[in-house]
């Protein structure tokens, strides 16, 4: 058993017990002199750790409810310890979201060519030794986290097939969102997420992770790279977003349409999606190269500015 002691403003102390069993703490409330034996004890959740019951409360606390459709981003380790891991945050999203979407990529088909078109924003060279056949089980990307993979096996998920921009949805619409998907327009779900309502839903990351600006890109007149993947039928070519490391410059054009919480040590942001595309599609065609990060070596970046030249 090991006690901290607090010293309060006004000179007295109060002593904190840790249960040596670490699954309850309790707080002494009130003065240790002049009696403990005067002492209530009341029960405390232990610091930093996250119940499922708290994210309930977080997510509702930014407004989101069974109206609620929302893409969400998040990433498991942001929230401190969570009692029950990316289940106990999956479970508390789609308990109070009418309908969850989420990016369940699957890096690990691309294909690298010898030879292609220029200004593609990467460098050719058949590099796809290793590459992976599509398949609707493959996992998601281990840099997509672990909230997609747990999604994934949610009873009720849905997954679009695409070879390597696929969502996985949960709820109300859930199927209609995915089928809306095309080689094309592979963010055509998050587009209709902002025309009907819908919500971006940060956990504990940044702006690098909001596919839904990649939405306001091309409605700003950005044109989508080619890129390819590997499927048992055949070699697919698919329309493939340019960079997102510079996206975080959209936080004070977007600040007044952010609505801000706090889960555990995670940042929440929920952020109307249709407000978002709208700021971002200005913001493009005002300024062709806005967004673009600054990283020399950055192919996408290098590209896409020399192609709104
Ligand atoms: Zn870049």
């Amino acid at each position: 058993m090991v006690n901290d002691e607090c010293k309060m403003a006004n000179g007295r102390t109060f002593v904190i017990l840790h249960s040596s069993f670490a699954i309850l703490r309790y707080t002494i409330v009130g003065m240790v002199q002049p009696s403990l034996t005067q002492a209530q004890i009341r029960p405390l959740p232990i610091a930093g750790q996250v119940g499922f019951h708290d994210v309930v409360r977080g997510l509702r606390g930014v407004g989101l409810t069974q109206h609620s459709r929302v893409i969400v981003h998040a990433s498991l380790s942001a929230f401190g310890r969570v009692v029950g891991g990316a289940q106990t945050i999956v479970g508390a999203i789609t308990a109070v979201c009418g309908a969850v979407i989420a990016p369940s990529f699957t890096y690990q088909t691309l294909l690298v060519p010898k030879v292609g078109r220029p200004d593609n924003g990467m460098a050719y060279g058949d590099d796809s030794g290793d590459a992976d056949f599509w398949r609707p089980d493959l996992p998601a990307h281990d840099t997509i986290g672990s909230i997609p993979n747990t999604l994934l096996k949610h009873p009720a998920a849905k997954r679009s097939s695409h070879p390597a921009l696929s969502f996985v949805a949960v709820g109300r619409d859930a199927e209609h969102l995915l089928s809306l998907q095309t080689l094309d327009e592979p963010f055509a779900p998050l587009a209709w997420l902002a025309d009907n309502g819908g919500d971006v839903l940060l956990l504990g990351v940044t702006h690098r992770t909001n596919t839904t600006i990649h939405v306001g890109e091309w409605r700003g007149g950005r044109k989508p790279f080619v890129r390819w993947a590997l499927t048992p039928e055949r070699v697919v070519e698919f329309a493939w977003p340019g960079d997102s490391s510079g996206f975080d410059a959209i936080a004070d054009s977007i600040k007044h349409i952010v609505v801000r919480g706090q889960i555990g040590t995670a940042n929440v942001q929920r952020i109307p999606a249709a407000a978002l595309v709208k700021i971002v599609e200005d913001l493009i065609r005002a300024d062709p190269a806005a967004l673009l990060c600054k990283d020399p070596d950055c192919e996408r970046c290098r590209d896409m500015r020399k192609r709104s030249q």
